[in-house]
């Protein structure tokens, strides 16, 4: 079979042309880049955790209407997508203080936040993903006033489906970040959920004893990620709780 053709290589996946005009092929690396990518590793597992982990939370999303890019898993590595345009913005949802907001506003790691809060970065790697306003978003046109409404109403759905998953097996959502696309269907644009939903883009802390279970893992040397991220994929059902080390094919279907 002719080999298929890369669109883009990312610090975490890769993006292939798909099958079918208008769809992709998402491919999971086990590569894990931290602090814009000063700090690098290859996680042997990572990447079939978060595909799986990514499938489950976009195919739960989707069961409750919320529009994704999510078509279907392919195997251990590589789901097929639908193809959109990225909008230029990760969208950051906080509910509790971590991370930059902790740093930047001087907010102690872990106080809860009076509600959820969302924040916009403009996705540019050389800039190191800087805070805009809604401000800088319309002035430059990165989306306009109503997909930043759009963008604000999906992510708070986002936030209350995958809170509400974790908490259900003793884990607190802190933060994540999405990224959101443009579809057209004819003239008609929608914006859908993209990217990907995996504790690589989501702060994660075990309920009863804090314990990191996301990317933190990585970025402040605290163990194995993969045992963290299986550990996520065990509470939640996605992997069996009886099965071994995540790098042994036969035990992903
Ligand atoms: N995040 C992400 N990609 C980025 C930046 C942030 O997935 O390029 C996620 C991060 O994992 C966390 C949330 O967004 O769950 C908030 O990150 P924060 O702004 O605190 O940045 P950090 O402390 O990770 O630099």
């Amino acid at each position: 079979m002719a080999r298929r053709k890369l669109v883009y290589e990312g610090k975490a996946k890769i993006m292939y042309e798909g099958p079918e005009p208008g769809t992709m092929v998402q491919y999971f690396k086990d590569d894990a880049t931290a602090f814009n990518a000063e700090k690098k590793a290859v996680i042997d597992g990572k990447g079939v955790l978060n595909n799986r982990l990514s499938e489950f939370f976009m195919v739960g999303l989707g069961n409750i209407g919320v529009p994704t890019h999510f078509i279907k898993r392919l195997n251990m590595r590589e789901q097929l997508i639908r193809a959109c345009e990225i909008i230029p913005l990760e969208i950051i949802v906080r509910n509790v203080a971590a991370g930059s907001l902790s740093t930047r506003l001087g907010i102690e790691e872990g106080t809860a936040l009076p509600r959820p809060i969302i924040e916009f970065c403009y996705k540019d790697d050389k800039l190191g993903d800087p805070l805009v306003a809604e401000e800088h978003i319309i002035a430059f046109g990165w989306a306009s006033q109503q997909d930043l409404d759009d963008i604000v109403a999906l992510a708070l759905r986002v936030n209350d489906f995958l809170s509400g998953c974790m908490l259900a097996v003793g884990i607190k959502l802190v933060d994540f970040k999405i990224e959101v696309g443009r579809v057209w269907d004819n003239d008609f644009q929608r914006l859908i959920l993209a990217d990907e939903i995996s504790p690589d883009s989501c702060r994660l802390w075990d309920i009863e004893t804090g314990k990191k279970l996301d990317k933190d893992v990585f970025r402040r040397d605290l163990g194995s990620l993969t045992d963290a991220y299986t550990e996520v994929a065990r509470r939640l059902g996605v992997l069996p709780n009886n099965s071994g080390p995540v790098t042994r094919p036969t035990l992903i279907n």
